[in-house]
């Protein structure tokens, strides 16, 4: 027990003393952001870039079905946005989330007859407009399956 803990720490201490290697590097994205170069490998683009091109596949409408989702409109104090994480649409309007869904903002929830459930990510949350902390109430809404 003792020589497999000995082990570990020594691993884990050749791994602290390890240089970046050049993936954990920092380059810049096109947009002039510094970037893990690991994460410009893989992707091509920083995380900012990234969401505006998810942001950017989005509709007409569908940032306001968003905000609709999460309470975060004029109706309701901003302090108070997320005080609701659900948007039921029938069958013929389920379309409407199809968009939000394929760029990670919403999920399916239950399932009703002609009916379903959509629910916002943590991402959905952001874009609609909330802050860490109403993003955090709505996320714990947001019903589970
Ligand atoms: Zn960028």
């Amino acid at each position: 027990m003792h020589h497999a803990l000995g082990r570990a720490e020594r691993q884990h201490r050749a791994i602290a003393n390890e240089k970046p290697g050049p993936l954990l590097e920092t380059k810049r994205c096109a947009c002039g952001k510094a970037a893990p170069a690991r994460l410009l490998v893989h992707y091509g683009k920083c995380h900012g870039c990234r969401l505006a091109d998810r942001i950017a596949t989005l509709h007409d409408g569908d940032l306001h079905i968003l905000r609709h989702m999460v309470g975060a409109t004029d109706h309701h104090p901003r302090a108070r946005w997320g005080l609701r994480n659900e948007y039921l649409l029938n069958r013929r309007e389920r379309a409407a989330m199809e968009r939000p869904a394929a760029a990670g903002f919403a999920r399916v929830g239950t399932a009703l007859p002609q009916l379903q459930y959509f629910h916002a990510t943590d991402p959905g949350c952001r874009v609609a407009g909330l802050d860490t902390k109403r993003s955090r109430v709505a996320l714990s809404l947001g019903a589970q399956p």
